[in-house]
């Protein structure tokens, strides 16, 4: 029941480098103490690449409402909104993930 998310050719470009960005990240750090390994993940990153280009992106999968902007830069292969994602509490490597981003950026908006 994916429904569709039209993205603009802008957009698209975007989560793509966004995903690109992370599978990168994903290969060289490996797993960082993840509860998923990072083949898990990078199933994930694949399907949402394939979702970008399927308009499907960005819908989450359990209720199907748009997932923030905010949530997909955060987790570009986010496959949940953050309501459901809080409900099914499965994928602990968001989180963890969140957190580190969250503390990176803290960082750089102090130090900038
Ligand atoms: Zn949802």
């Amino acid at each position: 029941m994916a429904r569709t998310r039209s993205l603009s050719k802008k957009q698209k470009e975007r989560f793509i480098r966004l995903l690109c960005d992370e599978e990168t990240k994903i290969q060289s750090i490996g797993r960082v103490g993840l509860d998923k390994n990072e083949g898990e993940i990078l199933v994930l990153i694949r399907k949402a690449k394939r979702a970008i280009w399927n308009d499907t992106y960005g819908t989450c999968q359990e209720c199907g409402s748009d997932i923030a902007f905010d949530r997909l830069r955060e987790v570009p292969h986010a496959q949940n909104c953050l309501r459901c994602q809080t409900k099914l509490e499965q994928h602990h490597y968001e989180n963890q993930m969140l957190e580190f981003r969250k503390s990176q950026h803290e960082k750089i908006s102090k130090t900038g």
